[in-house]
């Protein structure tokens, strides 16, 4: 980390890679795209992207990101999820030899507009009812015949991607692939639907391109699943220090708003990490290990502390505390702080 704050990350890409198994032990027939959007997660998108050799792309969400991947050096093929908003940012996408996904009609006028002769690959991304971006499904058979009349394209795969995978029994997923299916089975072309989600509930399982994220980083993107539960290691450890332990008596309050009033006399330990450092302000009561052993977070969360609860554990000043990683699960984290896991990892990320 080069940031001069006391939080400690560690990045185990020993444990990406067993994540990554995971995705091909579910889907081996599927190329895989891991998504190193947002930094990976938040776990450095370069590091991410050189240690999973075996990967068959990746996928970003900017041309900036995609950019960054090609000038580093990986030479796979990069989706782009965004893809692009003009001219010149087509003209990148050429150059770099990149996929961008089309989910606009404006987008197309560009690639029509572009009368390089090129063999660039593309998505054309569909909204079967995930509402974000995507051509409408009235616009889509018309937006396909137009891509294959254009030189500088060579293939046009379909592309979708569900909103309600965390509930694999959520009526909208079978409405999703029903409509998605209808459409790929006109075209015959490449077809990439799963996110972690969807992968690990295995919603939809003849596709050529998966797009696994959150999994990669041993998180959990099922409602009610541990990642433990779902053969998932952590990937990122968040660490910091104990730097105080202070004898409190009964009656005494904690922290910003004395939310937090002693009930018993009892001893409160200070870690150096707070939201100032990625830790999340609306955490209540979240799970912390201190030097290994298990203790909840007491009153707010501040800029650059947080208080625990020393009472069941041993503890010195000094000793190690994980905010997230083998002991404590950063979705553990992310519930009790009202956000998904997600949210919490990409925090980090902004500070690697
Ligand atoms: C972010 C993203 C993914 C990855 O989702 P996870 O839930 O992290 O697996 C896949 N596809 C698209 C279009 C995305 O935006």
């Amino acid at each position: 980390m080069t940031s001069n704050r006391a939080a400690n990350i560690s990045i185990d890409l020993t444990a990406l890679q067993h994540n990554f198994q995971q995705v091909k032990k579910i889907v081996p027939d599927s190329q895989v795209m891991p998504v190193v959007k947002a930094n990976a997660y938040g776990h450095g998108m370069l590091q991410v992207a050189k240690s999973l050799t075996q990967a068959d792309g990746f996928a970003v969400a900017q041309l900036a990101e995609a950019i960054a991947l090609r000038e580093n050096g990986v030479d796979k093929s990069i989706t782009v999820f965004q893809g692009f908003s003009s001219q010149e940012q087509l003209q990148q996408i050429i150059q770099y030899d990149l996929r961008p996904a089309i989910s606009q009609l404006w987008q197309i006028d560009l690639l029509e507009a572009n009368q390089q002769a090129s063999s660039i690959n593309v998505w054309l991304k569909i909204n079967t009812g995930m509402g974000r971006l995507g051509i409408q499904l009235d616009d889509v058979q018309s937006s396909y015949q137009r891509l294959q009349k254009i030189k500088l394209i060579d293939q046009s795969g379909l592309m979708m991607h569900f909103a309600n995978a965390d509930e694999p029994a959520h009526i909208s997923n079978q409405t999703q692939i029903n409509r998605f299916l209808k459409l790929s089975e006109l075209y015959k072309t490449q077809t990439s639907v799963s996110n972690s989600a969807a992968i690990i509930s295995e919603l939809f399982m003849r596709q050529d391109w998966v797009r696994p994220g959150i999994m990669l980083y041993g998180s959990s993107p099922i409602i009610n699943k541990t990642a433990a539960e779902l053969h998932l290691k952590p990937v990122m450890s968040l660490q910091a220090e104990l730097i105080a332990i202070n004898h409190l008596k009964k009656g005494q309050t904690v922290g910003y708003g004395d939310s937090w009033t002693c009930p018993e006399d009892m001893p409160v330990g200070i870690v150096n990490i707070g939201y100032g450092d990625g830790y999340p302000r609306h955490a209540v009561s979240a799970p912390v290990a201190v030097n290994g052993q298990r203790c909840h977070l007491i009153g707010r969360v501040s800029m650059d502390s947080i208080a625990v609860d020393l009472r069941e554990i041993q503890a010195v000043c000094g000793d190690s505390v994980e905010c997230w990683g083998k002991q404590i699960s950063v979705d553990e984290v992310a519930l009790s702080a009202g956000t998904i896991s997600y949210e919490l990892l990409c925090n980090i990320g902004r500070l690697l």
